[in-house]
């Protein structure tokens, strides 16, 4: 694929790392972004509203749209299906925006093979396992069940940190903020292939 200006910071960590407070502490510094809103089949929590925070629908709606080819990856996740739509984030990097994700280690994975040469990637974690497990539990929309699968998830998400270009640990917002905003601002200057051999080209070809 060939975007003209446009770059990828994708975020992933465990439920309840913080991503989203660390996005809305950013996202007035951060320049044009558009926010990549996945697609899901988990049922919708406590204050979240369909478009906002998901696109909610059912499995088959979900089958419906990898058989159309909708995604440019989908994963399952907790026993749930995500999926990132690739129509709006087509347009968003065409426009020349930063695309942000939040989505797990298989979902990096996958953008980083299609989109590896703009996309620069940060997993966001609490400093130690049990102030995961007390954030969760102060944060109280999951049952226990849950929370216990999601600590289940974060001990193997951890094992794979070394994939990602930066680790933050958001042990102090504001200070994992500033290390994500400038994070933010550096990927924006990731080149595509395409330019770099461009560029690589010209230059050969002035000093002829
Ligand atoms: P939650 O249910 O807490 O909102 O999200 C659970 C996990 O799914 C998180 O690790 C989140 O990053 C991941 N996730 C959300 N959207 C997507 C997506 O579109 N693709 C993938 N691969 N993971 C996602």
């Amino acid at each position: 694929m060939s975007f003209i200006n446009g770059a990828v910071l994708v975020l992933s960590g465990p439920s309840g790392a913080g991503k989203s407070s660390l996005i809305k502490k950013i996202e007035d510094e951060i320049g044009a972004y558009y926010f990549s809103i996945s697609t899901t089949t988990r049922p919708m929590r406590k204050g979240e509203t369909h478009g906002v925070e998901y696109y909610f629908v059912d499995k088959e709606e979900f089958k419906k749209d990898i058989e159309d080819d909708m995604f440019l990856e989908y994963a399952l996740v907790h026993g749930n299906y995500y999926g990132t739509s690739l129509k709006p984030v087509k347009k968003a990097l065409e426009e020349g925006k930063l695309v942000l994700f939040d989505i797990d280690v298989q979902g990096n994975n996958a953008i980083t093979n299609r989109l590896g040469d703009i996309t620069t990637s940060v997993f966001i974690s609490p400093p130690t396992l049990s102030e995961l497990k007390k954030r969760l539990y102060a944060r109280a929309t999951d049952s226990d069940e849950i929370i216990n699968t999601r600590l289940q998830m974060a001990e193997l998400e951890i094992q794979r940190v070394s994939e990602y270009d930066f680790l933050i640990i958001n042990d102090t917002l504001d200070v994992a903020a500033k290390q994500l905003l400038k994070i933010a601002h550096t990927a924006r200057l990731k080149k595509p292939l395409d330019q770099i051999n461009d560029f690589v080209y010209t230059w050969k070809d002035l000093e002829d």
